[in-house]
């Protein structure tokens, strides 16, 4: 495992040394969903500091068994506002709020832990009827209306692509996503200053990057195939 995460790594180093982007504002997420504890473990003596979880139970189970290690933990999956309390607190970052339903929730619970939780809004740019996630006209409203919750803190966008065999295809909604990022930014709305893109997977990361991503979610690469 300790020479695909090396691989990989070298090959986010290379990608930032050619489009000119700072190494440290790019943050390798190992998305270990699905993968036993002992392969968690092995990632993290392998150099994994991030890891990426999709599904509540297993996270929870997974980040007691493991909390003696000192690793920051993401949730990328799709949360229910019902699940919120099992995940603020837990996850220093969660990718996916893709409803004001889930931002009400999660607001709640932080309030009540006494915590900020920093989240990310999901966009759907691709307007996939299945995939989750905010469509690209009603962002701005949405942010401005996320942004009035004092217990989160909204730190930058997430999207997922369609798949393609092709990285290059994937570019334009990578791009689209920094320009909604950049758009949103010049708006001053209080409250909003979006610094993080999490764009990028095992097939199209590189592109990802060089579009702007400052966390690439990579579970294949990494782990393997899922089963
Ligand atoms: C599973 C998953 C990934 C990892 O995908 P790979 O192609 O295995 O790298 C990234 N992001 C999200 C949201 C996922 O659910």
């Amino acid at each position: 495992m300790k020479n695909k995460i090396d691989a990989i790594k070298n090959k986010i180093k290379k990608t930032a040394l050619k489009c000119q982007r700072d190494l440290n504002l790019i943050h390798l997420v190992a998305v270990s969903k699905t993968m036993s504890i002992e392969k968690v473990k092995q990632a993290i003596d392998a150099g994994a500091a991030i890891l990426g979880e999709s599904y509540i139970n297993e996270a929870r189970e997974k980040t007691d068994a493991l909390k003696a290690y000192n690793v920051s933990w993401h949730f990328i999956g799709h949360l229910q506002s019902n699940k919120a309390k099992h995940a603020v607190g837990l996850f220093d970052l969660i990718h996916s709020v893709d409803s004001m339903k889930l931002v009400k929730e999660i607001d709640k619970q932080a309030k009540k832990k006494k915590i900020i939780q920093n989240i990310l809004i999901q966009v759907n740019i691709s307007n996939e009827t299945t995939k989750s996630g905010i469509e690209l006209i009603s962002a701005e409203d949405f942010l401005k209306e996320a942004a009035l919750f004092k217990n989160i803190s909204i730190k930058g966008l997430m999207t997922m692509p369609p798949f393609f065999d092709d990285q290059e295809k994937a570019r334009p909604f990578f791009k689209a996503l920094r320009q909604l990022k950049e758009t949103i930014n010049l708006k001053k709305i209080p409250n909003i200053t979006l610094t993080e893109l999490s764009m990028g997977m095992t097939n199209d990361y590189e592109v990802a990057i060089e579009e702007g991503a400052t966390y690439i979610r990579i579970g294949t690469a990494i782990f393997g195939q899922r089963t």
